[in-house]
């Protein structure tokens, strides 16, 4: 089955799209070993085996303290500013064991600890595999490892309430307010997001918002009230991050042989992403960064 507005295989179709096959393997953590066609298939049905594209050690961002960002490949979304367009394919990643993982996360333990860090699960889109993804957030919890995801929340539905129990934070990226521009911008609807959104307020979840000040496409002022106008229904926003759009994805999309549209278009100076920010807090957005 494929999706109407991006051609992509619909989630369910993709688990057959992790690897069988370790290509060039990703530094520190061990390619799965080889499974028959049925051990591989029940592996990721079960969510002990996924496709992941990378990980690396980061400093105050993707949440609070030290952290490891683990990259999931595979994407929904095909946002025109995308950074990372070599992670929007399951099939190009690297098979790796959720037990792998949790091997390195835990080396981190400590550091973790004396930082108040943790792992935040980004990809790609990091619910496109989400056998995988709630594997390892349940394993990292029962090591009481801070947990974060940094997703666009369009397939939230396939977190039951249940399993955002293993949630601690949420990375919500609102790329635009409004629906049209939000299409055009991403190639999905921005429906899934608010209803994602909505379902995080209700269980009063900890949310850093992500906006991305894409000069041309989400600058509008009207888009901006129309972001703001959804962040402020959700109280438990703890903060807003207002991102400048930059070019520096642009090699790897012509590496990839990809269209990419935003060539012309500069990224915004500091003085009209602070004025974005002051709009923003205008508008009753608590914490604005
Ligand atoms: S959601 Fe993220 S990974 Fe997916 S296309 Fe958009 S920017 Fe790229």
């Amino acid at each position: 089955m494929t999706d109407g507005v991006t051609g992509l295989a619909a989630p369910e179709a993709l688990d057959i799209e992790v690897p069988r096959t370790a290509g060039s393997g990703i530094d520190g953590l061990t390619p799965a070993p080889e499974l028959s066609r049925s051990e591989h298939f029940q592996a990721v049905r079960e969510g002990r085996l996924g496709s992941v594209h990378s990980w690396e050690l980061v400093t105050a961002v993707d949440g609070p303290g030290n952290r490891m960002t683990l990259f999931l490949a595979g994407c929904p979304l095909r946002c025109l500013y995308c950074h990372n367009p070599d992670t929007l394919k399951m099939k190009d990643g690297e098979p790796v064991m959720v037990d792998d993982i949790m091997k390195r996360v835990l080396r981190y333990r400590r550091i973790f600890q004396a930082s108040g860090g943790g792992l935040t699960i980004s990809g790609g889109e990091p619910m496109m595999q989400p056998a995988f993804l709630k594997s390892i957030l349940r394993e990292a919890k029962k090591h009481d490892i801070h947990t974060a995801i940094d997703t666009s929340g369009n397939l939230g539905h396939y977190f039951r309430d249940e399993d955002l129990d293993d949630l601690d934070l949420v990375l919500l990226d609102v790329k635009s307010g409004i629906p049209e521009t939000y299409r055009e911008l991403t190639g999905r609807e921005l429906q899934p997001t608010i209803d994602f959104g909505d379902r995080l307020a209700k269980a009063n979840k900890n949310v850093w918002i992500r906006f991305v000040v894409v000069p041309g496409w989400t600058d509008a002022p009207e888009n901006i009230d129309a972001v703001a106008k959804i962040i402020t229904r959700w109280p438990n926003v703890e903060r807003l991050e207002v991102l400048p759009f930059h070019q520096m994805g642009r090699d790897k999309w012509e590496t990839l042989g990809l269209n990419y549209q935003l060539d012309g278009v500069e990224p915004p100076g500091n003085e009209s992403v602070d004025a974005i920010r002051q709009r923003f807090r205008d508008l009753g957005v608590p914490l604005v960064y």
